[in-house]
């Protein structure tokens, strides 16, 4: 059996039928809301097209969720817009965010590597679901969600709880210059750790190599954007050194699946 990924932030859940996924503890005490984070399970599963896949319709009963309510982003741009979603028959795309306070509309993204940030008011009862990935990152979507946040639902980033799903951490996410200038272009001036976040690693070939810790800078982002530090829990967990339960584009050399983050009210 593969290793058990649960840890002090998130348990592991095995269905029998094969449907594996990951939860948050956090969220879980909240009733009127449901969460996932999709594992391969010894089946392999991929959720790159939830249509044709047989183990979708399972998943969406484990979490009560109605499969035909589903609203995914066709094309996910790694941007930063953030829509809110009333109905679940609009078509979303060329965008990164969702966000809604109707229930019973599940919010599901799809990543491989990128960071999904599980966002939840219980006061104004809102949800949203954020496909950061290091572009987004370096463009600010998750500050970007909280402010939209509370344009449109007047919420207030105090009560906000924001979960940092399994994403590629700094111990797999190795770049060259070209990216880690954009890094320093866009956190130089407002992070006080930036520096630490972006470790000289090696030279390959005459290419100095670095690490970033996105993660780090991503909590930094929420917490300027006035999330409390309490409430903001990272699960820890990197999707390429788990790649033989999680979907890694960079281990998988781009051929991977996707796994699925899905949030919705109850
Ligand atoms: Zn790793």
């Amino acid at each position: 059996m593969k290793k058990d990924l649960s840890n002090d932030q998130v348990i592991h859940v095995r269905q029998e039928d094969g449907i594996e996924y990951l939860q948050f503890r956090r969220l879980l005490e909240y009733k009127d809301l449901t969460h996932c984070f999709t594992l391969k399970g010894k089946e392999n599963i991929n959720y790159i097209s939830v249509v044709k896949n047989e183990y979708f319709p399972k998943l969406c009963q484990h979490l009560e969720i109605d499969s035909k309510k589903l609203v995914q982003i066709e094309k996910q741009v790694h941007g930063d817009l953030v829509k809110e979603v009333y109905n679940y028959r609009e078509i979303y795309t060329n965008m990164d965010g969702l966000m809604t306070n109707q229930k019973e509309i599940a919010l599901g993204l799809r990543f491989a590597d990128c960071t999904p940030i599980y966002i939840y008011d219980p006061v104004k009862k809102v949800v949203a679901n954020i496909h950061s990935g290091w572009r987004g990152t370096v463009k600010k979507i998750g500050k970007r969600a909280i402010e939209r946040i509370q344009e449109v639902y007047g919420s207030n980033p105090k009560d906000i709880i924001c979960c940092i799903g399994p994403c590629i951490k700094e111990c797999h996410f190795e770049v060259e210059d070209d990216v880690k200038i954009l890094f320093e272009k866009a956190f130089a001036k407002e992070s006080a750790i930036w520096k630490e976040c972006i470790q000289m690693t090696k030279i390959i070939e005459g290419k100095q190599k670095y690490t970033i810790n996105t993660t780090k800078l991503m909590i930094e982002m929420l917490e300027q954007a006035g999330v409390r530090q309490e409430n903001i829990v990272d699960s820890g967990i990197c999707t390429a050194c788990h790649v033989e339960q999680i979907h890694s584009h960079r281990v998988e050399k781009g051929k991977s699946g996707r796994n699925m983050a899905l949030i919705m009210l109850k």
